[in-house]
């Protein structure tokens, strides 16, 4: 039997047309294919289903009794690494890239689905299926804007292609693993970044202009664990700006909805995760979901420099802060902003506890926002590690 009749499909919806999630849809790409059939079952605002999917992912859901599990998910193993030899112009040392291009060259997939630029706009996601190692190297570094990176899933039936790697966010691996026994694969492997407050290609622009001196110049852009906005510039000039400075008055709708209503940062159900959350400024984090995880990083070893994890600080009384500040859109003087960042750096919550501190004022938030905004969605919609990590915080009531 031939892969492609092997599921159901239905029609793609045209770009720009309203998507089942209406104003909650992160565009993943599903609804831009016929996989768009299991839209309901699929997606990740409208059905949400991490726990029942850890199970079909890593043989378990995470166990809320172990405070390691409700914050990073289901893991094997954690670690602090760096490229020796960083990839020129990588979001970090270029860890996923390398992991990638191994995974190619060893021949363990015959493609990779990752996400390079449109030609005219180095902001604008254009999502490929890599099958050269330049073409990986290319979809280095984030885009920071929503990513259809599941349009190109009809491709990969076509081609014929057996073994996949896909790179993605938690909301397109949630609805990848949904769909991942209709795709005709004989093995698919997932790698994941943690992933939060993403924008539409419009709200980067607002993001952009509002806080940084030269937003024409801006080639990359990460909120550091040393709670400034670095603004990586074409001549290699890094701009600072601390959070605590940002206008928080003018971005608050600047995130997409989909963003705000997302409980699954650290993206749970891919088999392995590189990001820099839970590390020391300047390292990576990684965190080992299960044995093809395992199999992925094993590749790359002898490129990286290691560490343990370390866990320093206590988030709690910060994030209670940043409740009614967030709530409030306070922005303080940049001078007093500047203060803030230097003592809470030398102060704050550093390595697993700077993670923990983001995962914390991050949900919070978004609980408040589903609350107020998707009362009706609350219960179902929120994942019960999420609340039982709210809970340990005063809300306002409503
Ligand atoms: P590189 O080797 O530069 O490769 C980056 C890969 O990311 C490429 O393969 C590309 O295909 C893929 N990619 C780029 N943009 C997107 C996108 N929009 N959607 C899907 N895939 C994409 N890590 C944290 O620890 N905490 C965070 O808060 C955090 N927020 C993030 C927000 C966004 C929007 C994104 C895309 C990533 C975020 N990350 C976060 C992950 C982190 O920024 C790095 O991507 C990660 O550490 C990998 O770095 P690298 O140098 O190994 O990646
Ligand atoms: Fe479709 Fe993805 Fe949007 Fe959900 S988030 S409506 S699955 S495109």
């Amino acid at each position: 039997m031939s892969a492609t009749t092997s599921h159901k499909k239905a029609k793609a919806l045209k770009p720009g047309s309203r998507r089942p999630a209406k104003e909650l849809c992160s565009e993943c790409g599903l609804c831009d294919t016929y996989y768009i059939h299991y839209v309901k079952e699929a997606c990740a605002f409208i059905h949400q289903q991490i726990a029942e999917l850890e199970t079909q992912a890593h043989g378990r859901s995470r166990d809320l009794d172990n405070e390691n599990d409700l914050y990073f998910g289901v893991y094997q193993e954690m670690i602090t690494a760096q490229k020796k030899e960083p990839i020129a112009g990588a979001q970090w040392t270029g860890i996923v890239s390398a992991i990638a291009c191994k995974m190619l060259t060893e021949g363990l997939v015959e493609g990779v689905v990752c996400v390079q630029n449109s030609e005219n706009d180095r902001f604008q996601p254009k999502p490929i299926i890599a099958t050269t190692t330049e073409e990986i190297l290319g979809a280095r570094v984030n885009k920071p804007t929503l990513s259809p990176n599941l349009s190109v899933l009809e491709q990969i039936e076509q081609s014929g292609m057996k073994r996949l790697l896909v790179i993605g966010v938690g909301c397109q691996i949630q609805a990848l693993r949904e769909v991942e026994d209709k795709l005709g694969l004989e093995k698919l492997y997932v790698l994941g970044t943690p992933c939060v407050d993403n924008v539409t290609r419009e709200g980067l622009q607002k993001f952009l202009d509002t806080t940084s001196d030269s937003p024409d110049t801006v080639v990359a852009y990460e909120f550091m664990q040393d709670f400034r906005v670095h603004f990586k510039h074409e001549d290699g000039r890094v701009e600072k700006v601390p959070f605590f400075g940002l206008k928080t008055n003018q971005l608050k709708d600047v995130f997409a909805p989909s963003c705000m209503t997302c409980f699954d940062y650290v993206n749970s159900l891919a088999d392995l995760v590189v990001g820099y959350m839970g590390s020391p400024f300047g390292w990576q984090w990684i965190v080992v979901r299960n044995d093809t995880g395992k199999e992925m990083l094993d590749l790359v070893q002898d490129q990286l420099k290691t560490q343990p994890v370390m866990s320093k600080g206590n988030r709690k009384q910060a994030v209670q802060n940043s409740i009614p500040a967030y709530d409030k859109g306070v922005t303080l003087p940049m001078w007093a902003a500047k203060l803030m960042g230097v003592v809470i750096e030398k102060v704050g919550p550093q390595g697993l506890e700077y993670a923990r501190f983001s995962i914390d004022s991050h949900f919070t938030r978004n609980y408040l926002y589903v609350k107020r905004n998707y009362p009706e969605k609350l219960d179902a919609h929120v994942p019960s590690y999420a609340k039982k990590i709210v809970s340990q915080y005063q809300l306002p009531d409503n």
